[in-house]
């Protein structure tokens, strides 16, 4: 018997407690377009789009193996893309979390996955179809990133649920100075 695909991607997760904050305030400033839950707060790393159960065992491999290391990440940025895309980013993209992004990308793509070539423009999603472009300032948020995750996404009558496969820590920053063992 064979699985249905899996449609997979690599993100990290928001915390339940930023989640709940960020759409507070955005019930208040932003009340348009088609919110993103709480619970599917995220920043994708990777998109794999729909793979074979079978790929499952080589993704959480090469995943364990990734040397992530902790930052915070300052979104500071509210802006909209096209097709009423509305996020928040960040001004600054901490170089540890490019490193991460960049490892992963070399590793699938030495696994045999296919990527977009696009650059990586990290942000979270606070909504689709947003009716026009945003007046208010964002404050800033602070998301202590500490671990990624392998997410299955999946659509049922409630909508959008992505389902965790796999998480792994990311390891405390190594002092400035001094190099990692
Ligand atoms: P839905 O499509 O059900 O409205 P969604 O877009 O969050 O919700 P997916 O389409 O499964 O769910 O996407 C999961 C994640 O991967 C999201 O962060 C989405 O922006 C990203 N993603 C989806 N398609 C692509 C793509 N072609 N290239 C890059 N990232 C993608
Ligand atoms: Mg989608």
């Amino acid at each position: 018997m064979t699985s249905d695909p899996l449609r997979l991607f690599f993100a990290l997760p928001c915390p339940p407690s930023l989640a709940a904050t960020i759409c507070a305030w955005r019930a208040d400033a932003l009340p348009a377009g088609k919110a993103v839950e709480a619970r599917n707060l995220h920043l994708t790393l990777a998109f794999l789009g729909s793979q074979p159960a079978s790929r499952l065992a080589p993704l959480l491999t090469l995943a364990a193996e990734l040397q992530g290391e902790r930052c915070t990440l300052q979104l500071d940025r509210l802006g909209l893309w096209r097709g009423g895309l509305l996020h928040l980013a960040p001004s600054r993209v901490p170089p540890t979390l490019d490193e991460l992004q960049q490892q992963l990308h070399a590793r699938l793509l030495a696994a045999g996955f296919e990527l977009e070539e696009r650059a990586f423009r990290p942000h979270l999603t606070l909504a689709r179809h947003y009716p026009h472009p945003p007046t208010c300032v964002a404050p800033t948020f602070d998301w202590p990133l500490r671990h990624f995750a392998l997410f299955c996404s999946e659509n049922d009558r409630r909508g959008t649920l992505y389902r965790q496969l796999g998480r792994w820590p990311l390891r405390p920053a190594t002092p400035a100075g001094r190099s990692a063992p």
